[in-house]
């Protein structure tokens, strides 16, 4: 079986939007997905990097990622996915949403679906190649890139639905979950 490695945020759930409106409810200001120009809230004048991990750090607390909402599609997809290769998530997430990300994944019958945290220097392009990955699906262009550099010589690497490209190398860029999957079942039959 092939191995799939999928990131969690912006490919499987909404983060931006919730992690927006959290932020905006307590310091009373109005920042939109639409104000995001690159993959940092702090280059996109929105707030500091040091307010991000303040506000990252209590909704972590709070309980909040499991309770994201799913982008479109990719659960019944993720379903018929691993009928035909093995799925694994990396998630760059804080490691105390743990509980809470594997929760998320049992009440969507995904009890069976690794997650590694890339947390703390745990480079995803490292994890790539110690779970074999032959595909590798991120929205961010950085660690898309990095995995294309770095990571498995036979590993397609997959930029989901991206803020920005600037400049990025990568394999394949796609916007939806339809063409995630025409692209990935193309890889698996091949
Ligand atoms: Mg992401």
């Amino acid at each position: 079986m092939q191995t799939i490695a999928l990131d969690l945020d912006e490919v499987v759930f909404n983060f931006i939007d919730p992690f927006l409106a959290y932020v905006n409810e307590h310091e009373g200001t109005n920042h939109k997905r639409e104000d995001l120009k690159v993959h940092s809230f702090a280059k996109s004048n929105m707030f500091s990097e040091e307010k991000k991990e303040y506000y990252l750090n209590k909704f972590t607390e709070e309980g909040r990622f499991f309770n994201l909402p799913l982008i479109d599609s990719a659960n019944s997809y993720i379903h018929i996915l691993k009928q035909h290769a093995n799925i694994c998530c990396i998630t760059s997430r804080p490691k105390e949403a743990e509980g809470d990300t594997k929760d998320r994944l049992r009440l969507m019958r995904h009890e069976d679906i690794p997650v590694i945290f890339s947390t703390n220097g745990n480079k995803k392009y490292k994890i790539l190649h110690e779970i074999n990955a032959n595909f590798f699906v991120d929205d961010h262009p950085l660690y898309i890139q990095e995995a294309f550099e770095l990571g498995p010589k036979r590993c397609l690497t997959i930029l989901f639905n991206p803020i920005d490209l600037t400049g990025a190398l990568y394999h394949f860029s796609v916007n939806d979950w339809k063409s995630l999957y025409t692209i990935i079942s193309k890889g698996l039959s091949s």
